[in-house]
């Protein structure tokens, strides 16, 4: 990162998911600048199997297969939910409590369930962070990395239908609404006085804006 940014110059960016929320948060992040985005999702390419044990290590591995794949400079995500009492889990593992069907209500009870079984029921024992790393890679194998987190506290019963995953038992830090009762705009909309959005996945773009797209 102590080289001069390299600009896509409006040029065209692949998103490296196949995860529908992801995409349609990453597309109104990158929306304002006139990039033209295609999901790798969009062009049909495989998903490669996550098989690092850091985000940064996943989001790294899919923006490379992408940018491979393609010959065009890839953007990817690799985020989850860190629970503090339950030593950072979901985590990278936060897509795989979903099940091979994705049920995230089945993974929002399982959070639950953990968290009474080792009896945190007031919310200072049920902290937690949502964690985002973005990786920017080209097609001759540089990458960049951007990381956001916002803290908050585990829920329960999950709370609104905004949103996607674990967003209806995530309550960001002084706030009193629940991600999932948040509206795209008060979960990663930028914020008065040139904040960054609220979200880890906008805080880790903003750091991405920062460094020059
Ligand atoms: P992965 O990055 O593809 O391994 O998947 C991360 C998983 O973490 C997603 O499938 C979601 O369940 C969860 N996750 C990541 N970001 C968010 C978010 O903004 N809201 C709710 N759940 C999220």
């Amino acid at each position: 990162m102590n080289r001069p940014a390299r600009k896509l110059n409006g040029g065209k960016l692949v998103l490296a998911s196949h995860n529908e929320g992801k995409l349609r948060e990453i597309r109104d992040l990158v929306a304002p600048h006139g990039i033209e985005v295609v999901s790798a999702a969009e062009l049909d390419l495989p998903e490669p199997e996550e098989t690092g044990t850091s985000f940064a290590a996943n989001a790294e591995l899919k923006a490379l297969a992408a940018t491979h794949a393609t010959g065009l400079p890839a953007l990817s995500d690799d985020s989850g939910l860190s629970v503090d009492t339950l030593d950072g889990d979901p985590g990278i593992y936060s897509a795989r409590w979903a099940g091979p069907d994705r049920d995230f209500m089945m993974a929002m009870r399982n959070v639950q369930e953990a968290l009474m079984a080792k009896g945190a029921t007031s919310p200072a024992a049920r902290g937690a962070e949502f964690v985002s790393a973005l990786c920017l890679a080209y097609p001759d194998g540089e990458t960049f990395l951007f990381e956001g987190i916002v803290r908050g506290e585990i829920v329960w019963p999950p709370r609104g239908t905004q949103g996607f995953g674990y967003d209806p038992i995530f309550l960001p830090e002084n706030h009193n609404k629940t991600f999932g009762e948040m509206t795209p705009q008060q979960k990663h909309g930028p914020r008065p006085g040139g904040e960054p959005g609220l979200s880890h996945r906008a805080r880790a773009f903003a750091l991405f804006e920062k460094f020059g797209l």
